[in-house]
């Protein structure tokens, strides 16, 4: 008992949870046990005690970026819907979570619905929304149920519909459910995809916050960020940014997976090491391997090598060393793991999800896995490492989205790191024995 509450302490101490906070202490459709925690207090506030400019200057002050991976200034997100001169705008909660490994938003849906009702509530009052939409994928049933449910209470209960809380403010929530294209957590696809479109991306600008849903002004943000929202409204903006670094404020939940002994579901202040994650939050690899390095930020982001393990997590650090913040996929790599295989694993995820637009994306992502599968069969050849980086390349300048232009990341950051093992396949051995038709090679 005394080495699993070690383990527990240990799991839990670097760790900061302000929207994780209620995950498993209260029961998720118990409205008044939601209240009892503080719940829909900040909600109050905003609406019987703040001026929408009021709101922002918090929000402003908090530092809080995006969480869907983009990390774009919430704030300036939100002052661009509310300067638009519309009687019809819109809200929208992105919860297409796609990475693979990735679980955050729905572990927020499905434990702590009222807390993402809430967040998009103070959103629409700030931007003047009356109309609010979930895009929730398809495959998170329990997720869609929760917050359809959760809806219905707060309906009844008088938080949502004409007189939210007692006020002449009126907000209705309804729910969309996403089929499962990971293309469709871009904005502009999620709206064609609401829309009854295909969901395919567009040109931007026009971005949605000037002409989205209907081509109305929509502020789309994903479900962390709306959970951190309530957070801040209560304690107030500063409190938020005094965690974190100067350009990344609050914390951050990842799905801490991989050849860790002790993952799950974290969240993190900005700042945090890379390797204060793995040894201390994930007790190390097993015992007899080596760690390696971890992907950050799913099939859009890069591998960090383990002699890198003391970057910081924050959106400027982690892109100076080829990865992305992304939405919290964090996968831990040991010495069993091919780094070749890995891109190849997380290209061909998002070959299979390109949309189509882009020949870039479409022709280019499948000529790089062709290369890709070679190197892993043994069939590489001479000039296959530059062929892939002139490709990447183009992939990335080529491609409308971000699917596309991030795309190459696992490639190009795995080549950075890890030639040695690119090199070594196209001499018939794959270092880590992963490879199986090349162990014969050697
Ligand atoms: Fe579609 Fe890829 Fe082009 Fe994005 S980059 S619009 S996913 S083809």
């Amino acid at each position: 008992q005394g080495a699993r509450d070690g383990v527990i302490d240990a799991f839990i101490g670097p760790q900061k949870h302000l929207t994780l906070d209620l995950l498993d202490a209260i029961d998720p459709l118990d409205l008044d046990e939601y209240i009892r925690h503080g719940g829909f207090e900040s909600l109050k506030k905003c609406l019987t005690q703040l001026q929408p400019d009021q709101i922002l200057d918090e929000v402003e002050s908090s530092g809080l970026r995006g969480r869907g991976g983009a990390g774009f200034p919430t704030h300036a997100k939100w002052r661009t819907v509310r300067a638009q001169d519309s009687p019809t705008k819109y809200v929208i909660c992105n919860g297409d979570e796609g990475d693979p490994g990735a679980f955050m938003d729905k572990v927020l849906l499905e434990s702590i619905p009222f807390r993402v009702i809430e967040g998009m509530a103070i959103a629409a009052r700030t931007v003047d929304a009356h109309q609010g939409i979930f895009y929730v994928r398809a495959e998170y049933p329990l997720a869609v149920e929760r917050i359809r449910g959760a809806i219905d209470i707060c309906q009844r209960g008088g938080i949502l519909g004409d007189s939210v809380m007692g006020t002449d403010f009126s907000l209705k929530l309804q729910i969309r459910e996403g089929a499962g294209a990971y293309i469709c957590g871009e904005e502009t696809a999620l709206i064609h995809s609401i829309e009854g479109g295909r969901g395919t991306p567009r040109i931007r600008p026009p971005f949605p916050a000037e002409s989205g849903l209907w081509e109305k002004p929509t502020l789309i943000n994903n479900v962390e960020t709306y959970a951190t929202i309530p957070w801040i409204l209560r304690h107030g903006g500063k409190e938020l940014a005094k965690l974190g670094t100067k350009t990344s404020k609050g914390t951050k939940a990842f799905a801490l997976a991989g050849k860790v002994r002790n993952g799950g579901l974290i969240e993190v202040p900005m700042g945090i090491t890379i390797r204060q994650i793995v040894q201390d939050i994930g007790g190390g690899v097993e015992p007899g391997r080596t760690f390696k390095a971890v992907q950050i930020g799913g099939p859009s982001g890069g591998c960090v090598p383990a002699e890198l393990a003391d970057t910081q997590i924050d959106y400027e650090s982690l892109s100076a060393v080829g990865s992305i913040m992304g939405s919290g996929g964090l996968v831990v790599l040991d010495d069993k793991d091919c780094m070749v295989d890995i891109a190849r694993y997380f290209l061909k995820f998002t070959q299979d999800q390109s949309c189509g637009k882009c020949t870039f994306c479409r022709v280019g992502t499948r000529r790089l896995l062709d290369i890709l599968d070679r190197l892993c069969t043994g069939a590489g050849k001479r000039g296959d490492l530059e062929q892939l980086e002139i490709l990447s390349k183009s992939v990335c300048a080529g491609s409308l989205c971000g699917l596309g232009k991030t795309a190459p990341n696992p490639i190009l950051s795995t080549l950075k790191y890890f030639r040695d093992e690119y090199e070594a396949h196209i001499n018939g051995y794959c270092p880590a024995g992963k490879c199986i038709d090349l162990i014969d090679y050697r």
